[in-house]
């Protein structure tokens, strides 16, 4: 089954909706993969010709299993774990919300409250992401270790963002972070925090003379209750995860490839940290191979290989 044209992708993919093949998958990653070609361009420029060959070629086979209720998993799948991989962004989004929701609704909202708390800096220009991102971790681990603040973390979940605004050509890199603090702390004066207190201490923390921009709001109990996914504090931190490369220049890929490489984007402490190594799920960032693991394979009515080729995706059985 090949595709020559995108017309033609179009129209098998509506067909092999109907015969319930793995499309919303493969549709997915086909997508991705578009984001990826553009990147591997942009990496070969800058001279990464080894993970240029490893985006490109990132998830062209994968076996999807099928639950009786039609749902997909992905059961395996070459997947290139680059930092810069649309697909394994998007497949590290997922895992992050696979294994958060279970950790969080184990630590359940009886002895602790949420917080979401929003970290900026100023902008900064072409050059400066590196040294901005280093200031930025540094000032969160700062942070941590202020005394009014280290009393009211019992844990968190903090992830880096950094976002580029083509107009300014400006980079835009901020911390989330959901911070787990004790029950009762809105309304015990002896520890509560308010937003001007906070900033304060973020700017003490970064040593900076400017007034750095946060944003704090209470979590609302619901939030963590029920099956559904729409969870503000894990929608906004799954941004982290979100490529959107393909207007991006070499310049920017590079910027981009030097600031990120080799960082953690998302890390977990206190209580946070100690439920998720009980779950003994594998790290997000490095050993995961990506997959949907929780599924037993047994629950699949059926499995189907499918191969990305020049052509499009073929299915091999
Ligand atoms: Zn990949």
């Amino acid at each position: 089954m090949y595709y020559n044209t995108r017309e033609e992708f179009r129209q098998d993919v509506f067909q092999l909706a109907a015969d319930g093949t793995s499309i919303k998958t493969l549709k997915k990653i086909a997508i991705k993969k578009r984001y990826n070609s553009q990147m591997a361009i942009n990496l070969r420029i800058i001279k990464e010709d080894k993970r240029a060959y490893l985006i490109d070629n990132c998830a062209t086979f994968v076996n999807v299993g099928f639950l009786q209720d039609g749902t997909e998993k992905v059961v395996s799948a070459n997947f290139c774990r680059q930092r810069l991989c649309s697909v394994c962004a998007w497949r590290r989004q997922l895992r992050f919300i696979a294994t958060t929701l279970p950790v969080l609704e184990s630590i359940g909202i009886q002895k602790q409250r949420y917080i979401f708390l929003t970290l900026t800096v100023r902008n900064c220009a072409m050059g400066e992401l590196k040294q901005t991102v280093d200031k930025m971790l540094k000032g969160w681990t700062a942070l941590c270790h202020m005394r009014p603040f280290k009393r009211i973390l019992k844990g968190y979940i903090r992830s880096l963002e950094v976002t580029f605004n083509n107009k300014t050509q400006e980079y835009h890199p901020h911390i989330h972070a959901l911070i787990a603090v004790p029950d009762g702390y809105f309304d015990n004066k002896g520890i509560y925090l308010n937003q001007f207190e906070i900033q304060q201490m973020w700017q003490f923390a970064l040593n900076v003379t400017y007034d750095p921009i946060i944003d704090v709001r209470a979590v609302d109990e619901n939030e963590f209750k029920g099956e559904t996914d729409n969870k503000p504090a894990l929608e906004v931190m799954k941004y982290a995860f979100k490529l959107n490369n393909i207007e991006f220049s070499p310049v920017v890929t590079q910027e981009f490839h030097r600031a990120l490489m080799a960082r953690r984007l998302i890390t977990f402490g206190g209580i946070i940290k100690k439920k998720r190594a009980e779950f003994n799920y594998p790290d997000l960032e490095t050993e995961d191979t990506l997959v949907d693991g929780e599924t037993d394979t047994n629950q699949f009515t059926h499995t189907i290989l499918h191969e990305f080729t020049a052509a499009g995706w073929q299915i091999r059985l």
